[in-house]
């Protein structure tokens, strides 16, 4: 597995790979690598000829600076893992890389990058958006993946994508959890063994929705799952929501129709820890 740092071993990998006219797929990610990061590595490498890997931890999307300082950072054991799973390469930039300039642009991506995630933490998605439009950029790959776990930020970067023509196809790949249903995510291993079990809360009320849900249940969901969590100690919710797949859009009570396809989202805190996790009901 080729390690990446300069922009120029990144430009003799990417011409090396060009002339073999075979697509190129590609993962963006913050590192401390877990199976869901993995999962996503599988994918890309069933699809395409060859997989690019980026360990970034990207300043820009970070609304509060002492969750980018303790975000973890382990890059050696990454590396094993990516060369474990057959990743080509792997592409770990400086920032001054990404942004030898600061990115001023205001993207304007609507509903689905304004609610939830977006309300909580102003700024996030503008950060979102401008690296990897960036990297979309430097790397030119033909297929990019992305994590369900990030529901939201899956339909930003397919809005993003749209909007501004990017020649890439956004393939969404599903959450993976560990054995009790806790959705993996590299901000877990910084929660304490009780926090842990605490945090398995999130998982708990969204399963009681889906499973309601698929009894029938179309009405006092957002309830069911609000109810839920903010009874349980040492979770502060931050949001319970019903909303439509495609747009992000809130379903009202009652207004859970055959037709409507939905999504249930969660964010809450555990300890100083934030979490989101979320499950399509259909
Ligand atoms: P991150 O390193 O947290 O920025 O995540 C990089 C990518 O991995 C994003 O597309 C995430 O949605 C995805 N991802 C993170 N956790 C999981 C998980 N448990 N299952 C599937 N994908 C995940």
């Amino acid at each position: 597995m080729q390690i990446i740092t300069a922009p120029n071993q990144l430009e003799s990998f990417l011409s090396e790979h060009r002339s073999s006219g075979r697509p190129l797929g590609f993962v963006p990610t913050m590192g401390a690598l877990h199976e869901g990061h993995i999962s996503l590595i599988d994918y890309s490498l069933r699809d395409n000829n060859t997989t690019i890997a980026s360990i970034f931890v990207n300043p820009t999307q970070f609304t509060d600076f002492i969750d980018f300082e303790k975000y973890p950072r382990q890059l050696a054991a990454d590396f094993d893992k990516l060369r474990l799973a057959g990743c080509d390469a792997v592409f770990v930039p400086e920032v001054a890389s990404i942004y030898p300039e600061p990115d001023t642009t205001q993207y304007q991506l609507g509903p689905v990058a304004e609610r939830l995630e977006g309300a909580f933490r102003p700024g996030h998605f503008n950060g979102v958006a401008s690296v990897v439009k960036r990297l979309f950029a430097l790397l030119q790959p033909q297929k990019a993946y992305f994590g369900l776990k990030d529901y939201q930020q899956y339909l930003v970067i397919k809005t993003l994508v749209n909007k501004y023509r990017l020649p890439v196809e956004v393939v969404g790949c599903p959450t993976i959890r560990d054995e009790q249903g806790l959705a993996m995510s590299s901000r877990n291993q910084l929660l304490s063994p009780e926090e842990r079990r605490t945090a398995l809360a999130l998982y708990r009320a969204l399963r009681i929705v889906a499973d309601a849900f698929d009894s029938g249940v179309t009405s006092g969901l957002q309830h069911m799952g609000w109810d839920f969590l903010n009874a349980q100690q040492g979770v502060q919710l931050e949001y319970f929501d019903i909303a439509e797949q495609e747009t992000l859009l809130p379903i009202g009570d009652g207004q859970v129709k055959q037709e409507i396809k939905p999504v249930a989202l969660a964010a809450a805190r555990v300890g100083n820890i934030r979490l989101i996790d979320n499950m399509l009901l259909r």
